[in-house]
């Protein structure tokens, strides 16, 4: 069998800052040898790692996190070298992934210990329990928007539910992650969560890798190579992968909030946001007054620069999608802000067009860029529809004064995170699971949801009495009798249940 290092490719990953295009940094482009030697070594840490309980585990990933908060300015840094974003971009994904980090550790025990469930009537006889126990090693393969963020969704719920981790960075941002593993190397030790630097090739070794499960983060495209690579061991998955998530604003809707937020989730971290905002359906009678108010905030904003609010993209390849969903768009829509212009090199001012043709790549491909498209609606129900036609499901937002209105849409959108007067409400919720339907993937990070991914359940049943009814070889004609005559009594009646 062929070995995936033979292909021929340089060695090294370099880096370089998206802004200045300066090099940054080299680190080793880890072949199958280098991904299957980590993964030995996490299995190893597995054990040791398993063998400290839920209470030794929450006390390390505490102080884990300790010393990425004391070293956040740091971190910051790393992150922005890489990715191009601004340091206070920076610091507010820091934020962020410590606060999941911190549910992960203090709720493991609550969700995974062994826990009692009812038999039921039949099984009298019977001590019923079930625990979650870890899978061993997961290989934890990443994006480069939220180079921090996004992978330690999976890391934090993957090591709280005592797994050991092998993760690989994306080739443009590896930064971050061998920052963590040299605090994870001082602060904990052990081969626990273990970092390999590479390309795609890298990922690859990783999915065909003897690791017990994969949690993938990227685009959809590539969650489908990697399921395919995976499939050959049946190492199971979980796939977080892209959107085309849409805003909806109904008549009675805060509009300077709504506008708010649209610009935030549309342009903040150059739109390179997989929950961000891609497309805004509002209803016709504040359609004017909304398409106002985000021109106006939109138009405030600086791309690039020291004191911008967003930095430049960080896949340079990816300009020249926002580029043709630019140009696809004004095909049938109007822009009111920006236009092919806006795209300056690897900066793109914001771009905000009306009235595009639904069937257009602009509306049915995720772009990635800070491009909102709003196109108008009659009602919030001709919106949900407008929002469920595309290959995605990630997340959406709703904008409403009306609760009813507000979980009417929320209980229709075809997503898996719906976010009420705000976007992206969900993101800094510790206990709210995270991931898509549809084309934007399967499986959850975060929340217990997030804990039992990285888990299996094991159930115990303990008989601790003998059986109503004898079920064994030994059975009578009178226990087949008995059993004849409960058929019906438990289950025979159409309404109601006996458990
Ligand atoms: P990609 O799909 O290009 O890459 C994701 C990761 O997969 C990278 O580490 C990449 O390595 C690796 N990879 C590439 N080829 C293979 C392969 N054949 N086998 C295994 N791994 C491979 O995504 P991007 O990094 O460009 O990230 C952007 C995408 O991520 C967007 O679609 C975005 O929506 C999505 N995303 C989804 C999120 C979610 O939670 N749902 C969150 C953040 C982003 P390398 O980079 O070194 O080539």
């Amino acid at each position: 069998m062929a070995l995936l290092d033979e292909t021929p490719h340089a060695m090294q990953v370099t880096t370089r800052n998206p802004g200045d295009g300066s090099t940054v940094a080299t680190y080793p482009l880890g072949d199958r040898a280098a991904v299957d030697a980590a993964v030995e070594r996490a299995r190893a840490g597995a054990t040791w790692w398993r063998e400290q309980g839920f209470r030794g585990r929450r006390d390390h990933l505490v102080r884990f996190k300790a010393a990425i908060a004391t070293n956040a300015q740091e971190l910051a840094e790393v992150i922005s070298a890489e990715t191009g974003k601004p340091g206070s971009d920076a610091l507010i994904e820091i934020m962020l992934t410590l606060g999941h980090l911190d549910w992960a550790a203090k709720n493991a025990k609550r969700v995974l210990r062994r826990q009692k469930v009812k038999a039921g009537l039949m099984n009298f006889n019977q001590r019923a329990t079930v625990g979650y126990e870890p899978y061993g090693v997961i290989g934890v393969i990443g994006p480069w928007n939220y180079p921090l963020y996004t992978p330690m969704g999976s890391i934090s719920y993957a090591l709280a539910a005592g797994n050991a981790v092998v993760f690989k960075p994306s080739e443009l941002t590896p930064g971050p992650a061998v920052w963590l593993a040299e605090q994870w190397a001082r602060t904990v030790g052990h081969d626990v969560l273990v970092t390999v630097t590479g390309d795609g090739s890298t990922g690859s070794a990783l999915a065909a890798s003897r690791v017990n499960k994969i949690a993938f983060t990227g685009s959809t495209a590539t969650a489908k190579k990697v399921m395919a690579t995976a499939s050959q061991r049946l190492t199971p998955i979980v796939a977080e992968c892209g959107g085309k998530d849409a805003v909806l604003v109904a008549a009675d809707a805060d509009l300077d909030v709504a506008a708010d937020f649209i610009v935030l989730g549309g342009m903040g971290n150059a739109g390179q946001t997989c929950a961000g905002v891609e497309r805004v359906y509002v209803v016709d009678s504040v359609r004017d007054e909304l398409v106002r108010r985000v021109v106006e905030r939109a138009s405030r904003l600086r791309a690039g620069g020291p004191d911008a609010h967003y930095g430049p993209m960080t896949l340079a390849a990816q300009t020249d999608v926002v580029r043709r969903h630019v140009e696809d768009a004004l095909r049938s829509g109007t822009a009111v802000l920006g236009g092919p212009e806006s795209i300056g090199g690897r900066t793109i001012a914001p771009i905000v067009i009306t009235d595009v043709d639904e069937m257009s790549d602009a509306m049915q491909c995720e772009t990635f860029g800070p491009l909102v498209v709003v196109n108008r609606v009659t009602s919030l129900d001709e919106a949900v529809r407008r929002a469920n036609a595309t290959p995605y499901g990630l997340a959406a937002a709703v904008f409403t004064r009306s609760r009813a209105t507000a979980d009417r849409a929320a209980a229709a959108l075809h997503t898996g995170a719906v976010s009420i007067n705000s976007v992206l409400g969900f993101a800094s919720v510790g206990a709210l699971p995270f991931g898509g339907v549809k084309e934007s993937g399967f499986g959850r990070i975060h929340g217990a949801d997030g804990l039992r991914e990285f888990s299996t359940a094991k159930s115990v049943a303990r008989q601790t009495r003998k059986a109503m009814v004898d079920l064994s070889m030994e059975r009578t004609d009178k226990d087949v009798h008995m059993v004849a005559r409960m058929i019906p009594m438990l289950h025979g009646r159409s309404k109601g249940s006996h458990q």
